[in-house]
């Protein structure tokens, strides 16, 4: 089986997006195909690459980073970075601080506080920092995948084609979230690990606008909802011109309940109660001419509510592998953005030594 699509290799970051420099690339197999760009799929891609195995990651994305993904607006004729998943990595394990230590030092990160570190000058200059070198097909979905002799063979649809392809690996791994790997497993008609199914994540609505013409002294600043706000947190980032990129997240229960609402009620709710938060807080009333035209965004799989306790997984029908934020290491301890990352650098370790 062979491949004749358009992979790019993810090359040096313009503009801390991640840049997508096109490669010629003939008919060929993949050694270790890679379902998911998020911080799981591309620690793992990163591991391998520099152990020497050649990988190939597949987003469905029409950009890699998933839930640690940025997203850049105009306000005022300034360019603002904003977070629209998580804003800040909680760094606890030495192997994820040596690597933190590398992203700030090269300019891609800095420490807010001794274990809490964002993107410079948002979160996909991380990723977009760790993808450097790797292949990755974008605006891809892996919707199936079978097993033909001695290779996987995926069915994969590109976004504005009308015909599925046909991608075939040695190896595959399943960087997605519990629900959506479970999918790719049901419409493959394989079984679901039942510590797989067993998860379920929480889902989150976000509000995300620019702010200017206002002097806060800080650069960055964390507002907690109180007990009666439908806001869980609000975050106020200062930009290098001078205007504040805020998000808002929405308390869980009441996002959960809200899912299906329409967007401009949404809206409206979350603009309306980061106003008063905002107000509460500074003390001056905040005119619309000051705000860019604000946006939310619905995360309907935010984050595990439950966490599988191993550093991966591997189905035994097909010997496929699972890493992701669902996985939390050998006792526990991992979280989040943390446990995304020192899953896919195990799986990583783990497939360099068995090869
Ligand atoms: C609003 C919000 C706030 C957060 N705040 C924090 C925080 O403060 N600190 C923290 O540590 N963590 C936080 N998190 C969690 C953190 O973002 C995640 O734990 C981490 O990004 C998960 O990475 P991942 O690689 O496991 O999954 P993802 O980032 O979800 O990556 C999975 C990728 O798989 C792709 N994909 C899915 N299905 C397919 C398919 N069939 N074919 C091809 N591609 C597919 C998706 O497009 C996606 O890019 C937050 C998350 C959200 C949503």
């Amino acid at each position: 089986m062979s491949m004749t699509r358009e992979v790019s290799r993810l090359g040096a970051a313009k503009d801390e997006e991640i840049g997508m420099e096109k490669l010629d690339t003939p008919s060929r197999d993949i050694p270790i195909a890679i379902i998911g760009g998020g911080m799981a799929g591309l620690s793992c891609a990163q591991r391998l690459n520099e152990l020497g195995h050649e990988c190939l990651i597949i987003d469905r994305g029409r950009r890699i980073g998933g839930r640690m993904s940025s997203k850049r607006i105009t306000h005022q004729r300034e360019q603002l970075w904003i977070d629209q998943g998580a804003p800040k990595i909680d760094v606890h394990s030495e192997v994820l601080r040596e690597h933190a230590e590398e992203w700030v030092s090269k300019g891609k990160a800095r420490w807010l506080t001794s274990h809490e570190l964002i993107g410079e000058p948002s979160m996909s200059a991380i990723l977009s920092a760790m993808s450097l070198g790797c292949d990755a097909l974008s605006s891809a979905e892996v919707y199936s995948i079978r097993r033909d002799d001695n290779q996987f063979v995926l069915t994969v649809q590109q976004y504005g084609e009308e015909t599925p392809f046909l991608i075939s690996a040695d190896h595959v791994v399943i960087a997605t979230p519990a629900e959506q790997s479970v999918r790719i497993l049901e419409q493959s008609g394989l079984i679901v690990p039942a510590a797989l199914r067993a998860i379920q994540s929480s889902t989150a609505w976000m509000l995300m606008l620019g702010l200017s013409d206002i002097d806060l002294e800080q650069d960055w600043i964390d507002i907690q909802g109180t007990d009666d706000d439908p806001l869980q947190e609000i975050r106020l980032r200062r930009q290098s011109g001078g205007s504040y990129a805020i998000v808002a997240e929405m308390k869980p229960q009441l996002s959960a309940s809200l899912m299906a609402e329409d967007r401009q009620v949404i809206q409206e709710l979350m603009l309306s109660s980061c106003m008063t938060a905002l107000n509460r807080r500074f003390g001056t009333p905040i005119a619309s001419s000051q705000c860019s035209e604000p946006r939310v965004h619905r995360w309907g799989l935010a984050r595990p509510l439950t966490q599988v306790q191993a550093p991966f997984l591997i189905s035994s029908e097909l010997d496929l592998r699972f890493v992701g934020d669902w996985l939390s290491g050998p006792r526990g301890e991992w979280r989040n953005a943390e446990a995304a990352f020192l899953s896919g650098l195990s799986l990583a370790d783990h497939i360099s030594n068995t090869r």
